[in-house]
């Protein structure tokens, strides 16, 4: 399979008051042409700052991407110009966020917004941009286009809202689209319908997708691939499947057990007991050692390898590797 993105190694730290933050430590992710991958984890595990890191949005000087690269289409985007990027922007990636309130404009209809885009990166004239807007409408399914078009962002509800801001990032027919909690802001019905329709986009135009998000429900709908990430690493990547069915980090297993499913009592629901680590000074052996219950003297000291448990599934876990000692901590 193509790949379309590579990461390798990518460290991205903070300087703040309080001294620097090691947001991201080592981050090695891929995503296939036309795939969705997930990216998963509590707030603060790094997924953001990953995706951030791919579109050059990691906040300056503060922030940094103190070593690794990013590779899109084969070119690294870590050394890319700001200027450069400016034009990669929106044409061949594009982002949307969690509240699509702040990525539309208030004071102007949905079709100047649309066409807004796609007439800053090219020649194209105002009856082909309007048409281009109606067809982005259609495909994210809005009826009567042609009369929404003419409408602001309050006559929409905040489904059709998200659904129009994922028509903007579309309207450039980018490579890779990046949402990051796109459905955190919307109700559990519609969450499912905007899944639904990046399922159905992704089908039509074969665009490549992550998906950033703490929830693994969310997941379960769209994802090819999961990569789970907690205190700055990627703990367990795989496929779907690997992921559900096979998961093998304590963590990944506790994140499972703490989704809500249909056919579970809320009460069995078990939340993962503690704090994440201080990433001001971050453990150096497994960061989930505070809080694993099969934690082992070596846990605590030393990193664990990464494990390959398939050609799709690894983990950096102790408990896969003969090497670890079993004495509790
Ligand atoms: Fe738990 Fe040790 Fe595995 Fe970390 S390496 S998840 S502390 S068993
Ligand atoms: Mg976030």
């Amino acid at each position: 399979m193509e790949k379309i993105l590579e990461i390798d190694d990518l460290h991205v730290h903070f300087s703040t008051y309080g001294g620097t933050v090691q947001a991201v430590r080592g981050v090695n992710l891929y995503l296939n042409k036309g795939e969705t991958l997930a990216i998963v984890g509590e707030s603060g595990s790094g997924k953001s700052v990953t995706s951030n890191s791919i579109m050059q949005l990691i906040p300056s000087p503060s922030g940094k991407i103190v070593r690794g690269s990013i590779r899109f289409k084969g070119k690294d985007l870590v050394q890319t110009s700001k200027k450069e990027m400016r034009a990669i922007r929106g044409v061949d990636i594009s982002m949307i966020f969690q509240d699509p309130m702040t990525a539309l404009n208030p004071t102007l209809t949905v079709g100047d917004q649309l066409t807004e885009g796609l007439k800053q990166h090219s020649s194209v004239s105002i009856g082909k941009a309007k048409e281009k807007a109606i067809e982005m409408l259609r495909l994210v399914g809005i009826t009567n286009p042609e009369s929404r078009l003419k409408q602001y962002p309050h006559q929409f509800s905040g489904g059709m809202r998200q659904r129009i801001v994922i028509a903007m990032a579309l309207i450039c027919e980018p490579d890779l689209l990046i949402a990051d909690e796109p459905t955190t802001a919307l109700d559990v019905t519609i969450q499912a319908q905007i899944m639904e329709l990046f399922k159905e986009i992704q089908e039509k135009t074969g665009v490549s997708i992550i998906l950033v998000t703490h929830d693994l429900g969310v997941v379960a709908r769209v994802a090819d691939r999961v990569a789970v990430m907690y205190g700055g690493k990627i703990i367990e990547t795989g496929d779907k499947d690997d992921i559900f069915y096979r998961p093998q980090h304590p963590y990944t297993i506790g994140l499972l057990q703490s989704v809500p499913r249909l056919d579970m009592k809320e009460d069995i629901l078990q939340p993962i007991e503690g704090t994440p680590p201080d990433l001001f000074a971050p453990p150096q052996g497994c960061p989930f050692t505070a809080r694993c219950a099969h934690a082992m003297q070596v846990c605590a000291n030393i990193h664990p390898a990464t494990s390959y448990l398939s050609d799709s599934h690894q983990v950096e876990c102790w408990l896969q590797d003969a090497r670890a000692k079993r004495q509790p901590v």
